[in-house]
């Protein structure tokens, strides 16, 4: 697509000068927020997804990107951890407390599976450590942003684990699991194959399209993160690992599929 095909009006909208609106797009591009204080860093991205048909907003410290995600819509925010005023966390949580579900990509230099998940149980969407490659970083995003799609409306139940498509929700006996969009999908897909082995590159393939670009560990990781909510807790673990292929969902007695 050429610039000159698609309708961009440039505005200003008086913001102050941390703040850059880059354009309003009307043919309903998707709008990205970029909370990132290294200016090399945030002027990657900005160019980067402006060039890939992204409209981009962008801010240096965490309070002021706390500020606009409250205000405006996204599609979709791109948050670093390391901030001013502010940090990665904070934001994640802040934004979750105040009902936002709008996703959230982290950005960190901390490859630390900890801080990884961290940043998942406060209910970022996926993460990425920083070096990254572009193209993988927009296959994050739009894995983030698609609807998953289940391909079932089927309730499954193994045991005290209720997986409910249609109502987006999981419990285990009387306690509610709040899960991200990617671990809902990859939890729904091993739940569809319950008591078999759904292979590493069914269930990447699932949660992030066929993209190649979509490095391996961030699966594990994925799985590290839905294990910590989905059996951490309680006493039978439900999530095996067959070694070298996949995962899978155990069957527990009274298992059982109902239709809604
Ligand atoms: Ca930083």
């Amino acid at each position: 697509m050429t610039i000159s095909s698609c309708i961009r009006v440039e505005i200003d909208l008086s913001f102050p000068a941390y703040l850059k609106w880059i354009s309003v797009d009307y043919r309903g591009m998707m709008r990205i927020l970029i909370i990132e204080d290294e200016v090399r860093m945030s002027e990657l991205l900005r160019k980067g997804l402006y060039e890939s048909g992204y409209t981009v907003m962008t801010a240096a410290d965490g309070e002021t990107g706390l500020e606009i995600a409250l205000a405006h819509e996204f599609n979709a925010i791109v948050l670093d951890i390391g901030l001013p005023r502010r940090d990665g966390y904070s934001v994640a949580k802040s934004l979750r407390q105040r009902k936002s579900a709008t996703p959230l990509l982290m950005l960190t230099a901390r490859d630390a599976e900890d801080d990884i998940i961290r940043g998942l149980e406060l209910g970022a969407d996926d993460y990425m450590t920083k070096p990254f490659s572009f193209p993988e970083l927009v296959a994050r995003l739009q894995s983030i942003t698609r609807p998953h799609r289940d391909e079932t409306t089927i309730k499954i139940e193994t045991g005290d684990l209720v997986v409910d498509p249609v109502h987006h929700s999981v419990t285990r006996g009387n306690a509610s699991i709040e899960l991200t969009r990617t671990e809902f999908a990859l939890l729904g897909r091993l739940a569809r194959s319950a008591g078999g082995c759904v292979s590493r590159q069914a269930l990447a393939a699932c949660i992030w399209g066929s993209d190649p670009s979509v490095t391996p560990g961030a699966l594990d990781v994925l799985v590290s993160g839905l294990r910590r909510k989905v059996d951490a807790p309680f006493e039978h673990k439900l999530i095996g690992t067959v070694r070298g292929s996949g995962y899978l969902l155990k069957l527990q007695a009274a298992t059982r599929s109902a239709a809604q």
